[in-house]
């Protein structure tokens, strides 16, 4: 028995009420706490396309690393990546030696449903109007200061 996996052991996956599958607090979660790294396969961002063209992603669980580097939770993920979108967040992703990890950035009671900003950015070169933003990449996140999307640039 791997007694510190225990400890680590705050959330589970079900059935959300925003979108999908969500990842939900089983036990209270202390602010400040590491819940779980963003696991997943790194993908240099050119490849992404190819994957996708080829069937071994859908994009669905990609995540920014940096310039060039992409992790997709789909292929060697954890629960992380069922993790739902909220522009008013209760955890928060940061990173460690090009890690991501993501952390609860207020104590979250049991039952709750853990999210973060995805912070959905462009290059420079794309331009966006604010009325594409949420027509393409809309957000339904119901909290009050919903900005109608995931982008935020
Ligand atoms: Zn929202």
């Amino acid at each position: 028995m791997n007694t510190i996996a225990t400890d680590r052991d705050f959330s589970l996956v079900k059935t959300s009420p925003v979108h999908g599958r969500g990842v939900f607090a089983k036990r209270t979660i202390p602010k400040g706490t590491r819940v779980f790294e963003y696991a997943g396969l790194r993908v240099s961002k050119t490849d992404l396309e190819t994957d996708l063209t080829n069937g071994l992603t859908t994009m669905t669980f990609v995540m920014n690393l940096n310039k060039t580097t992409a992790i997709d939770g789909e292929r060697g993920g954890n629960d992380a990546r069922f993790i739902n979108h909220s522009c008013n967040p209760n955890c928060e992703v940061l990173y460690f030696n090009e890690t991501p990890y993501i952390y609860a950035m207020q104590e979250i009671q049991e039952g709750h449903e853990l999210n973060f900003d995805y912070k959905l950015g462009f290059d420079s070169e794309t331009i966006l109007s604010i009325d594409q933003k949420k027509e393409w990449f809309p957000c339904n996140c119901g909290s009050e200061n919903c900005r109608g999307t995931l982008v935020s640039n």
